[in-house]
């Protein structure tokens, strides 16, 4: 019964639930489903667990103080985010499954809520909260990785790409050290595992280009 009222609603409540599951709070969930915030207050918090509280995101502010780290993981959720859109995936699924792969490919705490890949997913695509984008995916002309930059900003220079930043810089600073793990790009599991969300037939899945790896 694809796209019948119940199915649709079924969607939408397990869209909620996986959000839930990932940190969201009640605002970004009703953004993402359009289920009605009482609702999913009821659905999903029933019980001791609480919603996350306090001021919502706006990366539009955050990204300009964001250090290397913040930018580099918010560029690869983007990244992802991007990617899975463009094989045809919907907006909130994308999300959910961009945050998911950035999830497990970090170690807790993790650097970037779900919630803020919300708001910066929004504000590059112009989705949901944000009327227009106030972010692009620039590429780099010297590593050629793709990377989250303010719109209208110096763009594809490569001294504003965090990854170019991260191999200058690594090896001589020890948070980077430390913190640093390589994203890989987008793995075929994820493609297989949105094959029945997409609903679209004949596309050829796109390989991404790899993401640098760190000098020694
Ligand atoms: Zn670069």
């Amino acid at each position: 019964m694809p796209g019948t009222k119940i199915s649709q609603r079924m969607r939408m409540l397990a869209l909620a639930r996986d959000c839930a599951t990932l940190g969201a709070r009640i605002r970004t969930i009703h953004h993402l489903t359009g289920l009605r915030p009482r609702e999913l207050l009821h659905l999903l918090f029933s019980g001791q667990a609480l919603p996350p509280r306090g001021r919502a995101p706006d990366s539009r502010e955050w990204y300009h103080g964001a250090n290397l780290l913040h930018r580099i993981e918010a560029s690869v959720i983007v990244a992802n985010f991007h990617r899975l859109r463009q094989l045809g995936c919907p907006a909130a699924e994308a999300l959910v499954e961009a945050y998911r792969y950035y999830q497990s490919m970090h170690r807790q705490p993790l650097r970037i809520s779900f919630d803020r890949a919300f708001d910066l997913a929004a504000h590059t695509e112009g989705l949901w909260i944000a009327r227009s984008a106030s972010f692009q995916l620039a590429s780099c002309p010297r590593c050629g990785s793709e990377f989250l930059d303010t719109l209208g900003g110096m763009d594809t220079a490569s001294r504003s790409c965090p990854f170019c930043q991260l191999l200058d810089r690594h090896g001589r600073d020890p948070r980077l050290t430390a913190s640093y793990v390589v994203p890989p790009p987008i793995s075929a599991d994820i493609i297989v595992h949105l094959a029945p969300i997409r609903g679209a037939e004949g596309e050829t899945p796109v390989t991404p280009a790899p993401l640098p790896t760190a000098k020694p």
